[in-house]
């Protein structure tokens, strides 16, 4: 077997090839690992730093599934060329994942320096790539750690920087993080906080709570908001803003999701037929193809009506992967169940999403409403929401109406439904029966009067 990269070693050299990855002729993990090993033990009698790095391509999958897997293999055997090629003598590049990078640097003293030297790498690997006759870009996230003392081990060093990258790449594409302290403290807290979750989640503590949804005008209310609560015997209340993106990405959400359905169909069924119940579901939840059958297996089991229950998507849950998410979107949409779009006017808000994938609803993100009464910008995007939701079909709901002036304002402007503080806050399923025992009772009041 020849290298790709030409550098004249063969891969297929006994215990070399144990050390080298046979795809771009860099080293591995395990030759990386030897060589930081190495350095540490050289630098035991030295006080000078030293850096490692981890580069992870972004958004190397979709080049993947777009250019072919032979293109993908190419376009990574040119990065690791380019890698290679800009390494000085005394530094190292080997290839430690898929689409990842490590690099060692026994020249970078300080943070900033490794900050500029994987920026200078970074900025190297983005320069267009031949791909047959066509061309692709890459962007690249780097994490970054210096050793400083002679008690650091290889392994906590590399998995400083990849705490450091993952950092880098949760800031956006193209970033560079180094390693410090507070990273450390935020990432044993966010553990803490996922081991919790999973126990929790075990253990069916998460609980649906729901939020009324009214018809403005009579302010009949027509169905509820699963929204999920979680409150930790130790760590207390803990808001979904912050467990809900947690559970996305350390995979969860699948569990979780089954678990608040689970108990929020058993409660909804027994609520007046006429209310619908709807639910959130998360971006990775509309990559998984396993979704939409797992919530229909629950209605199945819950015996809740399919056609009562709605689910709520953000755009940004239809931007990874559209396809799978129609997919997914039309496997319920099949059996009955109603999609809206939540959120809207906050994310990209694309016209083009809205004419090539039916909404049976759309939720005007509260934003919008909270300034509809003292800024006319919003004024004129919510009546060119309701307009162009009228032309497409869609009914739509208000969120976080807090004030009846904004509620009227709504109405004046043909809003059909509404949610906020307003109409109710979210209640457990409790508290919503006793809810809705009032609501219907003073209806009653009102028709025999
Ligand atoms: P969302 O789907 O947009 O839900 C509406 C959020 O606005 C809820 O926050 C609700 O409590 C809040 N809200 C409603 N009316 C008002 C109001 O009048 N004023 C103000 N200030 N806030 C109002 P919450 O419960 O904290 O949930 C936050 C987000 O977490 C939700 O936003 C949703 O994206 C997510 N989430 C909650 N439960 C679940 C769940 O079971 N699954 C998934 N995937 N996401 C969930
Ligand atoms: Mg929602
Ligand atoms: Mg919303």
């Amino acid at each position: 077997m020849t290298n790709p990269l030409g550098s004249g070693r063969i891969a297929g050299e006994g215990t070399d090839l144990a050390f080298t990855d046979p795809l771009t002729g860099l080293g591995n993990l395990r030759r990386f690992f030897d060589k930081v090993d190495r350095l540490i033990v050289e630098r035991a009698d030295d006080p000078a730093p030293f850096a490692v790095g981890i580069l992870d391509l972004d958004g190397f999958k979709p080049i993947n599934d777009l250019f072919g897997r032979r293109a993908g293999d190419d376009i990574l055997q040119q990065v690791a060329m380019r890698l290679r090629a800009s390494m000085d003598p005394h530094s190292t590049v080997a290839r430690v994942g898929a689409d990842e990078f490590a690099f060692l640097c026994p020249l970078v003293f300080s943070e900033e320096a490794a900050r500029e030297r994987a920026l200078m790498l970074i900025e190297i690997l983005s320069a267009p790539y031949d791909v047959g006759d066509r061309t692709a870009r890459l962007s690249a996230s780097a994490g970054c750690s210096l050793f400083y003392s002679g008690e650091e081990r290889t392994e906590t060093l590399v998995s400083k920087a990849e705490t450091a990258l993952y950092h880098a790449k949760r800031s956006g594409r193209g970033k560079v993080v180094v390693y410090t302290r507070e990273m450390e403290e935020a990432a044993k807290r966010t553990t803490r906080l996922e081991q919790a979750l999973r126990r929790a989640v075990a253990a069916g503590e998460v609980e649906p709570h729901f939020q009324p949804i009214v018809d403005l005008k009579s302010r009949r209310i027509i169905g509820f908001e699963t929204l999920a609560r979680w409150s930790d015997r130790d760590l207390g209340f803990v808001p979904p803003d912050v467990f809900i993106p947690l559970a996305e990405e350390r995979g969860i959400i699948g569990p979780l999701a089954q678990l608040v359905l689970r108990k929020a169909t058993e409660t909804a069924r027994h609520w007046p037929d006429e209310l619908f119940l709807s639910f959130n579901l998360s971006p990775s939840q509309l990559v998984d193809q396993n979704t939409a059958q797992q919530v229909l297996a629950i209605l199945e089991r819950t015996g809740f009506d399919p056609r009562r229950l709605e689910i709520e998507i953000t755009e940004s849950g239809l931007m990874t992967d559209p396809a799978s998410a129609e997919k997914i979107v039309d496997d319920l949409r099949a059996f009955g169940i109603r999609v809206s779009l939540d959120d809207f006017g906050t994310g990209q808000s694309s016209l083009g999403r809205l004419r090539d994938f039916h909404f049976d609803k759309l939720k005007i993100d509260r934003a919008f409403v909270s300034s509809i009464l003292d800024d006319k910008p919003s004024e004129h995007i919510i009546r060119a929401i309701l307009a162009m939701c009228e032309g497409l079909g869609m009914e739509v709901v208000a969120e976080g109406i807090e004030e009846e002036a904004q509620a009227r304002r709504l109405i004046q402007f043909g809003c059909g439904g509404g949610q906020g503080y307003l109409f109710g806050k979210p209640r457990d399923a409790d508290a919503t029966m006793g809810y809705l025992r009032d609501a219907y009772l003073a209806t009653a009041v009102r028709r025999t009067a």
